[in-house]
């Protein structure tokens, strides 16, 4: 792990390192610096004005700094010359309490101290379109049912395999990649690590397969629903939590139904009782609604949540338990801030293991033939405007996560919100207009 980036970049021949943060909105901003000035940048920080991003500044405010974080550096695969490198954001010599990597650095610093080391690994699905964004770039890839469709993705090994390759490089331990359950839709697995890297992994690979994308002449999209019929792009989060050293998994209790420990069902169960309000993050855009609380798709089955209920090994439901000593929130789509992402589920799972809190009963029933029949758990939000009420009306979620963050996030969510319904659909005038 690199501590100096100039002696990372003479023994790498790297000549330019990307300083790179993740806005609110999780837009990806960088500036380009050459090897020759890297010295200076990592002791000061890259000056960016922060009123042009997602972040809650007014022109006025004070140059904001990025400064980098030597442990997340990464040589681009693709491109060796330039290095990536993640950024944390300060004004006037403190931390930026709303930006999103400070705002996790505090939740795995707070599970620290609570004597946890919480683990993740996503799934973030995507689907290579073409490059003007209007439909699959596989005219060909057309079954009903495409999930693991081996014609499909032989034809798209260029791309796939690039990327693999680059994750095998890096260290990342991938494992396997597949057509999903759309048209298009593909997902590459590699194993989990602390959440924080977790997080930059997660950012980098957006980045990453988005460029190698690119260079194939096609676009890659994390879009939770980008086409209308077809499964939509989830970032599914597997979630355990370790004593710290990393070596014992707290959740791991093979005498226990699922093998999910005490302290396993507590901290799920802080994830239940927040469920409504995480969606604000875990489903953070207008698109995100079309993708839960869906119709059935073509190929027969959302796998998208539609309640807040648990289960065992049933991808119907928002909480899956897999396997002893870990579960799956199924919850947050290809839209999630990859930082907000693990700080919430730790926000909402630390506050449940504090208070003990009980994840109520499981259910075993197919959520899509016999959801209608639940009673007593509550639906997910219909659309962003509910989920943002529903995380307004949490205050305790609010506050772990840093009441300067909540208030940022809530005014420029709504913001989004106020802009898209001041927006003109062709809908209305289909239904509206002989009205
Ligand atoms: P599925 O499609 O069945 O949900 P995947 O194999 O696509 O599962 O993804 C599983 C993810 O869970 C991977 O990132 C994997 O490394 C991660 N994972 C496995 N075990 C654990 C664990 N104990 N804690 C956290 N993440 C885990
Ligand atoms: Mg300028
Ligand atoms: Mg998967
Ligand atoms: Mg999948
Ligand atoms: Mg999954």
């Amino acid at each position: 792990m690199a501590q100096d980036l100039a002696a990372f970049a003479a023994e790498r021949g790297v000549k330019y390192f990307m300083i790179s943060y993740t806005d609110l909105f999780g837009a990806q901003r960088a500036k380009l610096v050459p090897r020759q000035a890297i010295a200076d940048m990592q002791a000061e920080g890259a000056g960016f004005a922060g009123f042009a991003t997602w972040l809650d500044l007014t022109p006025a405010h004070p140059d904001l700094f990025a400064i980098p974080d030597p442990a997340s550096v990464i040589q681009l695969p693709w491109k060796p010359e330039v290095a990536w490198v993640a950024a944390d954001l300060s004004m006037e010599g403190e931390p930026v309490a709303q930006a999103p990597r400070i705002v996790l650095k505090r939740q795995v610093e707070a599970a620290r101290a609570a004597g946890y080391r919480v683990k993740t690994g996503v799934e973030a699905e995507f689907f290579l379109i073409t490059p003007d964004g209007s439909a699959i770039s596989d005219a060909a890839d057309m079954a009903e049912k495409p999930c693991y469709d081996q014609q499909a993705l032989l034809r798209r090994y260029d791309v796939i395999a690039e990327i693999c390759d680059a994750m095998l490089a890096l260290g990342w331990k991938p494992y396997q990649n597949d057509h999903e359950d759309a048209n298009g839709q593909f997902e590459m697995n590699w194993e989990y690590d602390d959440a924080l890297a977790t997080a930059d992994k997660h950012s980098f690979f957006k980045f990453m397969v988005r460029s190698i994308a690119e260079k194939h002449g096609l676009r890659a999209t994390f879009m939770p629903k980008p086409f209308k019929g077809l499964t939509g792009n989830g970032c599914h989060c597997h979630i355990s939590v370790w004593d710290l050293a990393g070596q014992v998994n707290a959740f791991a209790d093979k005498a226990m139904p699922f093998g999910l420990s005490a302290a396993g069902k507590a901290f799920l169960g802080g994830i239940m009782k927040h469920a409504s309000a995480l969606a604000a993050i875990t489903n953070p855009t207008v698109n995100s609604y079309k993708r839960i609380n869906a119709p059935r798709t073509i190929s027969g089955a959302t796998w998208s949540p539609n309640t807040v209920t648990w289960t065992g090994n049933n991808r119907t439901h928002m909480v899956r338990v897999p396997g002893p000593g870990r579960f799956e929130l199924r919850l947050p789509d290809g839209a999630v801030n990859p930082y907000l992402l693990q700080a919430i589920i730790i926000a909402a799972g630390l506050e449940g293991l504090a208070t003990s809190a009980d994840p109520g009963p499981h259910s075993d029933i197919d959520m899509y033939a016999e959801g209608h029949k639940v009673t007593g758990a509550p639906k997910l939000p219909l659309n962003l405007l509910d989920a943002l009420r529903e995380f307004e009306k949490d205050p305790s979620l609010q506050a772990a996560l840093g009441t300067e963050f909540s208030a940022a996030y809530l005014k420029l969510k709504h913001g989004e919100w106020q802009s898209y319904c001041s927006h003109f659909t062709a809908w209305e005038r289909e239904t509206t207009l002989d009205v």
